[in-house]
Formats: C-alpha cells, sequence, structure tokens
C-alpha cells in the first residue's frame, strides 16, 4: 500500500501521525509524501475551533481532487464529533474515531487493502525511512477529565488516559537508534499522566516526573521536551527535575485568560495571582526557562475591562511565546450557551491587541539570551547560504551560517543578535569541526 498522512492542529495529532507513518512503514508499506502517489490518503482532522473543522473538511476534499483515486481515511476531533459529515465528504472509505485511533494502522489495512496484520518491533531502519524531522513527538497520553466551558476535547477525545510506560520507553528507544536527537512528549495535558503501579505491588500511583526520570535513566536521549503542564500540576518534585540538562528548559502552561472574572465564567481551576506564583516558582528553580502559553479573547461576556486585565497581566508575565486564538464556539461546549458572545470584529481587534504584546514579549526573551551560550540542536539548512536552523532547549529558534552541514547535531552556540522569530547564533570554536 502506498499511503500518505496529514494532520492538522495539536502536536498530538503530529505525535500519532508520526507513530502511524513508522507503524505502516514497518509493515512494508510505502510512506509517500505526495497525495497523487498515495493509494491511501490518512488525514488526521481537528475541531478546536470553528475554522479548524472548516479546514479540515476543505482539506479533505483538496485531497480527493488531487488524487480521485486514493481512498480517504478520516480521523481526528473533527471527524470524531461530526462523522455523519465527514462520512459524506468525496472520497472519504471510512471514519475512524479517535476511540480507535490506536489501531487505525490495523483498522486501515484490514479495510483498505485485505493486508494481514501482525505485530511488530520499530526498527532503525523504519524511522530512516519515515524520519520526517530531527525531533520526534511522542504521545503518552490521551483525554481529559476536565471540563472547561469554552473546551470540546473531552467531548472528542474522552477521559483522561495513559500510555503504558515500558511501551513509551521503548519506543523513544527506538526513536534514538533512528537517530533523533529531541523528543517531545505530548497529550492533551501531559501532567495528567498517571498509572496505576501493578508491578510494584503498593497501587502506588505513578505521574509524569516517574516517567521523566525512567527516561533519563532508561535512554541516552539527548534531549526531552515536555508540552502542555497544567499550571495547578507544577510543583517541587516537577521542577527539581530540570536539574537534569537533558530536559528542555521550556513549560508550557495555559493560561487562557489574565482576568479572574474570565477564569471563572471559563472553570479554571487557579487565579491570575496563584498562575504568576507557578510562574515565578518555576523562574526562580529552573535559570533561563521558556515560559510559553495559550490565551483565548473575546470569550463570551468579556468586557473591556476584562480585556484590558488579560492584555496587561500577559505583559506582565514576560511569556517567551504566546498562542492568542480568538475565542470560537465549539457545539455542545456550555460556553456556546452562555449570553453576550462578541463579535468577530470585537474578537480580531482583541487577538490583535494581544499578538502584538505577545511579539514584543518574544522578542524580549530572545534578546535577554543575546550573548549566552546555548546547545541548539539544528533541523535544517533554511537556504541555500549555508543558514542552518534549530532550537535552544529554552525553545529560542537560532540562525547560524556554516559551511558544513550541522542537520541533526547539537552544537554549543553563542547568540549574538536578535531577529526576526529568534536569534542569529555563532558557532563556538570547536563546535564546526
Ligand atoms: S482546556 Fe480544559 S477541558 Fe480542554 S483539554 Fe485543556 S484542561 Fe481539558
Amino acid at each position: 500500500m502506498k499511503v500518505y498522512l496529514q494532520a492538522l492542529g495539536c502536536k498530538l495529532n503530529e505525535s500519532e501521525l508520526e507513530a502511524w507513518a513508522r507503524d505502516f512503514a514497518a509493515r512494508g508499506d510505502q510512506v509517500v509524501t505526495d497525495p497523487r502517489d498515495a493509494d491511501t490518503i490518512v488525514l488526521n482532522t481537528c475541531t478546536v475551533t470553528a475554522q479548524a473543522a472548516r479546514k479540515s473538511r476543505n482539506l479533505s476534499r483538496h485531497l480527493s481532487r488531487a488524487n480521485s483515486n486514493a481512498q480517504i481515511v478520516l480521523t481526528g476531533c473533527y471527524a470524531s464529533m461530526s462523522s455523519e459529515q465527514a462520512q459524506g465528504l468525496p472520497n472519504v472509505a471510512f471514519v475512524v474515531p479517535n476511540a480507535d485511533k490506536d489501531a487505525l494502522v490495523k483498522i486501515t489495512r484490514e479495510r483498505v487493502g485485505d493486508f494481514p496484520y501482525a505485530p511488530y518491533f520499530p526498527s532503525p531502519s523504519v524511522n530512516e525511512q519515515v524520519s520526517l524531522r530531527t525531533r520526534a513527538f511522542v504521545k503518552i497520553e490521551d483525554g481529559c477529565n476536565m471540563s472547561c466551558t469554552y473546551c470540546i476535547i473531552p467531548l472528542a477525545r474522552g477521559r483522561a488516559r495513559s500510555r503504558p510506560q515500558n511501551e513509551i520507553i521503548d519506543a523513544i528507544k527506538s526513536l534514538v537508534d533512528g537517530g533523533y536527537q529531541e523528543v517531545i512528549l505530548t497529550g492533551v495535558q501531559i501532567s495528567d499522566y498517571r498509572l496505576q503501579e501493578r508491578e510494584s505491588g503498593n497501587g502506588r500511583l505513578r505521574g509524569l516526573c516517574d516517567l521523566v526520570s525512567e527516561i533519563l535513566r532508561e535512554t541516552p536521549l539527548p534531549r526531552l521536551r515536555l508540552t502542555s503542564i497544567a499550571p495547578w500540576d507544577l510543583d517541587d518534585e516537577l521542577l527539581d527535575m530540570f536539574s537534569d540538562t537533558r530536559l528542555c528548559r521550556h513549560l508550557h502552561l495555559s493560561l487562557q485568560s489574565g482576568s479572574n472574572t474570565v477564569l471563572r465564567r471559563m472553570r479554571r481551576p487557579y487565579t491570575v495571582e496563584q498562575f504568576a506564583d507557578a510562574v515565578e516558582m518555576a523562574r526562580a528553580m529552573i535559570p533561563h526557562v521558556a515560559i510559553t502559553t495559550d490565551v483565548i479573547v473575546g470569550f463570551p461576556g468579556e468586557a473591556d475591562v476584562e480585556f484590558q486585565e488579560s492584555l496587561e497581566f500577559v505583559e506582565r508575565m514576560n511569556f517567551a511565546r504566546v498562542h492568542v486564538f480568538p475565542y470560537s464556539a465549539r457545539e455542545g461546549t456550555v460556553a456556546a450557551q452562555l449570553p453576550l458572545h462578541l463579535s468577530d470584529l470585537v474578537k480580531d481587534a482583541r487577538a490583535k491587541a494581544m499578538q502584538r504584546v505577545a511579539d514584543t514579549a518574544q522578542a524580549k526573551f530572545a534578546k535577554q539570551n543575546v550573548g549566552r551560550t546555548f546547545d541548539v540542536l539544528y533541523e535544517e539548512q533554511t537556504n541555500a547560504a549555508g543558514i542552518f536552523s534549530g532550537y535552544t532547549d529554552n525553545y529560542i529558534r537560532v540562525a547560524t551560517r556554516s559551511n558544513k552541514n550541522l542537520s541533526n547535531r547539537i552544537l554549543s552556540t553563542r547568540l549574538m543578535e536578535n531577529v526576526q522569530d529568534g536569534a542569529r547564533g555563532e558557532l563556538v570554536s570547536n563546535a564546526n569541526d
């Protein structure tokens, strides 16, 4: 089978796509990079906003026009929440709901190609075959037990559930064998990672810290990056783990709003003061840590004064990066039923204002780190002029000129000046050998 895979939306969708690509390749299927060469197309959709759902439909139609002979398999949050509509799109052979996602490769091979399905063991060659980048996403948990009033994820992805630890460790070992330098642990909210420890017989609840220390102990992985941590889960035990320099100094803490009255209507279980304390604690314990976040603007009923509070709080927090989302009503959520929805005009204006604050903060964070030396994982040559780009562990994008191929190498780099979206770097003397 020749299979083309594409994902929209979050890092979790990306990590699922990468795992499926490795799974298909390990079974002898060819993972193609052009949908016109495929006989099967898998699209991992998103519905976190109305725009994302629209994009999912449009992309599915686009892929069917690009290759009218291919069978399309739709999965992901849009396909799960609107399965009938998704099934009705051109050339869609079938929908795999989120609940069956982990078995997508098996289902697809049996339904599309009548291909037998047998267990397999990831090998380095598979990773080389589907090696898309120097950094790999690894899914550790899915679903969510919270009920934030704007969020469709608990409806689309179900209750929180965690992947067995040994499975995660094996996947990371295979990625390291395949030459990956960095792994990004993904999930809906990875601090929700919980596993009842049967083996140890004491039933102790093992969480994210146990998993991270196991990965750092059991694998030679050079760099480990965490994604969304619930602000209310941030504690000394987790922050202490950053004394291991293989753990990237980057924390993504979703704020959602900088106004306490809006946070209450969102049913977020913290105040801006508690959030600020958590950030302060992290900065005190992890030098030069990057704190990134998500902020929704234009939540139903968000008064001018509430938006101003949110804007000023975000400014005060000096985030390294802020993802700004204009509120989007999602059918089935509590917030969609709330009164006083704001016009798109107001939401757009607030998103622009918040984005200006975000851009200023991002540039300021890069500037604060100019003059310092970091290990940068170089990903690709970005232009013919021998410029390679990559990320520091604290998530600054660095562009460095070199006449040597720096791809997939972690090299000591001095940040010389901040530039658009990051910094210009220079390799420290012996790094270019
Ligand atoms: S926003 Fe709230 S409900 Fe949605 S995934 Fe995050 S914690 Fe769960």
